[in-house]
């Protein structure tokens, strides 16, 4: 049965249960990365898979229950006179019948599917709208440990509210509505300050300031990372350019953030190296984090080597979270690593944190490697890094991200230092 036959089956089904006043579940699930196996082995293996797989679910269908393939990798299943409980060991049925691997042409696959669920009258008053929920719950059950999830209404309260913060991140972003501050970073050794950090900020009118946490990872989704990019330089950019013009120039690196999918563009190199070539060249640098730059190492070991030669310093973000390998680590034209703020908050606290940050700056030392602390929040950590070698620092203590005026004011215009500040 397809789709079609489907939909037929649940609009009466519907309609029988209203009669009878009894409870009728959707199951929609979802195979779990079929989609690699078909790139792989072959769509004429695929289908056999799929053949095989409906088999297995026909097999588990008892009586009051009816199995549909919608197409692709989806299938869904239709119980009528059930329950929650009753849904809950059908699902379990299912998901077993899949469990002992499929064997095809000498070849063994194991497959296992993703389970979203929804119940008639509780969660829909009709059939289209059950077939929707079950689709919202797959969804939820896709990022779930379990892989199965029961449809609950805040799955569309979480929707709507998404889709919101979507259309109203897009509408900031193209109205040139979000600002940037930045956060000063400090010599360890001389106090001096030798760079900021360009951070994203955008204030809603109706949802306050949303962080970057949330909105970067929205930007990324809508495929908006680019444009956001371009902004972000080009507005750094500006900002250096405005310090300079009111008598107040900036002394060192201002670092930028670029996100995995930035690097992922095979043109990134030529778009950063167009905008950073206008005034004041040689004053910025940009942050990859380290997971980004493991994403496609060897193109990054190419676009490293191409913005180091456009006079672009290059900083390792939140090292020590990823999976660097060391040979890269050496590849890849970087000349500065951060320091993930989760081990320089820790160190005080836990031997093993404290050790994780002595390594990576003996190792950054050994591969002539800048190092910047980042979040250090009170002076014991500042002491205990000093000891440790660490170049730089960047956190509360020292100061906060703020506006480009206010920047200016707090650390721009008399050359203070930071033990002078912080004091
Ligand atoms: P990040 O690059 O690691 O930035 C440092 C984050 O730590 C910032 O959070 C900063 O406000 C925070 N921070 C600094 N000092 C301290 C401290 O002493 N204590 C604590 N608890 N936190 C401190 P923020 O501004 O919320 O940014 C979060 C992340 O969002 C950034 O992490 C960065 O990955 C991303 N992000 C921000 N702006 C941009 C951007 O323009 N482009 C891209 N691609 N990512 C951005
Ligand atoms: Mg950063
Ligand atoms: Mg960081």
């Amino acid at each position: 049965p397809n789709r079609r036959y489907l939909m037929e089956r649940l609009e009466a089904a519907c309609e029988q249960a209203r009669l009878r006043t009894s409870q009728l579940g959707l199951l929609y699930l979802d195979l779990q990365r079929f989609r690699q196996i078909n790139d792989i082995q072959g769509y004429e293996l695929g289908d056999q898979l799929l053949a095989e797989i409906a088999r297995r679910f026909r097999a588990q269908a008892e009586s009051n229950e009816f199995v549909a393939r919608l197409g692709g990798d989806e299938f869904m299943v239709l119980l009528s006179e059930t329950r929650p409980a009753a849904m809950a060991h059908a699902i379990e049925r299912y998901r077993t019948s899949l469990l002992a691997p499929i064997q095809l042409d000498e070849r063994c696959f194991s497959i296992s599917t993703s389970i979203g669920a929804a119940l008639f009258p509780r969660d829909a008053g009709n059939a289209r709208t059950l077939f929707q929920h079950a689709g919202i719950a797959l969804n939820h059950a896709k990022r779930d440990t379990s892989h199965t999830r029961f449809f609950t209404t805040s799955m569309v309260d979480e929707l709507q509210q998404h889709e919101i913060l979507q259309l109203r991140f897009s509408e900031a972003l193209a109205e040139g509505k979000l600002t940037l501050d930045f956060q000063p970073q400090f010599s360890l050794e001389t106090g001096e300050l030798i760079g900021a950090e360009a951070l994203c900020r955008w204030h809603d009118e109706l949802l306050g300031n949303v962080s970057p946490g949330i909105f970067i990872p929205l930007a990324e989704e809508l495929e908006l990372m680019r444009p956001l990019g371009e902004w972000v330089l080009s507005a750094a950019c500006q900002q250096l350019t405005a310090w300079e013009r009111q008598g107040t120039p900036f002394p060192g690196r201002l670092s930028v953030n670029v996100s995995a999918q930035q690097m992922d563009d095979p043109h990134f190199a030529e778009q950063i190296q167009r905008i950073a070539s206008r005034p004041p060249a040689g004053k910025l640098g940009l942050e990859l984090t380290e997971s980004g730059l493991m994403r496609n190492p060897e193109q990054t070991v190419r676009i490293t080597h191409a913005l180091r030669q456009a006079g672009l310093s290059l900083a390792i973000d939140d090292f020590g979270t990823g999976y660097s390998s060391l040979t890269y680590l050496k590849r890849f034209a970087a000349d500065t690593l951060k320091i993930d703020i989760s081990f320089v908050q820790d160190m005080l606290k836990s031997s093993h944190d404290h050790t994780i940050v002595a390594t990576i700056i003996a190792m950054a030392q050994t591969l002539g490697m800048q190092t910047v602390a980042e979040g250090v929040e009170v002076e014991e950590q500042a002491a205990a890094l000093r000891e440790l070698g660490c170049s730089s620092v960047q956190g509360f203590l020292y100061g906060r991200p703020v506006d480009g005026e206010t920047f200016a004011k707090l650390w721009l215009s008399t050359p203070l230092t930071a033990s002078a500040c912080s004091g």
